[in-house]
């Protein structure tokens, strides 16, 4: 396929889309029905509907009975942290597999025209990016994922909090459902924009964007501490009626899910066609760090004016609003 039909390659090797990138027309004034039936399907399709249809698997086939739940013990614990590892372990392994390892479709559609693995840095644990991304994922972040979902499954099980059937509630949990994917992005852009403050993003989420182009090993390559904070919307699911079917899709769409933006890609080729891996949002978050905190579903860049659109005007706003804020330090620093 041809990538440069869809945008262009500068000479360092980088590939950068031609269309701008848009916020979703869920919030926009005045309304736009019309817009927004016709991007409703970008919602589900491809990875909202592929992370349900992985909850709702895990949850009939591969969840421990309520009885065994309402109990701690080591070894269903362990079953489930070895699930979650297993699943982060095929699925990112796959990706890499094909377009890091065996590079099937090479350069094209590859935001940055260098492979992490062609690049030796100190900033890595062995110096090397993939090594350092796979022992923090493993190492904290699947397990700070199941602990996560052990309470959750545990408080469900002993009936502690707000949790609902489909039978006596239908409604609540389709409505919860549907906004899941809104909870997390809110949640996401507020804990993202706050460790970039200050010693936060010293101590914490700069071992997060060590990966300035970043593969799947990166996505869930943090610090414990922002593993810790990003899970945390979790606890929402005990605030309002829920059902453990949920918890199972959302944790997904957040553990599993960190994925989408760390693909590298912009295209991934499948056969004669190519699916949009809509992680271009957040590979400019990782070339220019204070852009884009959030993925453009909710325009919370757009509020708090921070978006980059991708094209040269959101460069040069970038560029402009980096310039104000250096000369705001230099004067407190004066
Ligand atoms: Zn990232
Ligand atoms: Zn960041």
């Amino acid at each position: 396929m041809d990538d440069l039909k869809f945008g262009t390659r500068n000479k360092r090797g980088d590939y950068a889309p031609n269309a701008r990138l848009e916020s979703a027309p869920l919030f926009v004034w005045p309304p736009r029905p019309a817009k927004l039936l016709a991007w409703l399907p970008h919602y589900f399709l491809p990875w909202n509907a592929l992370f349900f249809a992985f909850g709702s698997v895990i949850w009939f086939y591969a969840t421990p009975a309520k009885e065994t739940l309402a109990n701690f013990d080591w070894r269903w614990i362990g079953y489930l942290w070895l699930r979650n590892s297993a699943i982060v372990f095929v699925l990112y392994g796959l990706m890499e597999l094909r377009l890091y390892i065996r590079r099937a479709q090479g350069n094209r559609f590859k935001f940055n025209g260098l492979f992490p693995a062609d690049k030796k840095s100190d900033v890595f644990l062995f110096k090397s990016q993939n090594i350092d991304n796979f022992v923090r994922s493993f190492g904290t972040g699947v397990p700070i994922w199941t602990a996560y979902e052990v309470v959750m499954l545990h408080l469900w099980a002993i009936g502690w909090g707000p949790w609902t059937t489909f039978e006596a509630n239908p409604w609540a949990l389709v409505i919860l459902g549907l906004l899941i994917p809104l909870i997390h992005e809110a949640h996401f852009f507020c804990i993202h924009w706050l460790i970039h403050q200050g010693p936060l993003y010293k101590y914490v989420h700069s071992v997060h964007h060590n990966s300035v182009n970043p593969s799947p090993w990166s996505s869930l390559s943090m610090h414990p501490v922002e593993h810790l904070l990003y899970w945390s919307d979790i606890l929402i699911h005990l605030v309002f009626p829920s059902h453990p079917l949920l918890v199972l899709y959302h944790l997904q769409l957040s553990g599993t899910g960190a994925v989408v933006g760390h693909i590298g890609f912009d295209k991934v080729e499948v056969g004669e066609g190519a699916i949009n891996t809509q992680a271009y949002s957040h590979y400019l978050h990782h070339k220019y760090f204070e852009v884009n905190y959030s993925d453009g579903l909710v325009p919370f860049d757009r509020w708090f004016g921070t978006f980059h659109d991708g094209s040269k005007d959101g460069e040069a706003q970038m560029e402009k609003r980096f310039a104000a804020k250096r000369a705001r330090m230099n004067k407190t620093q004066s």
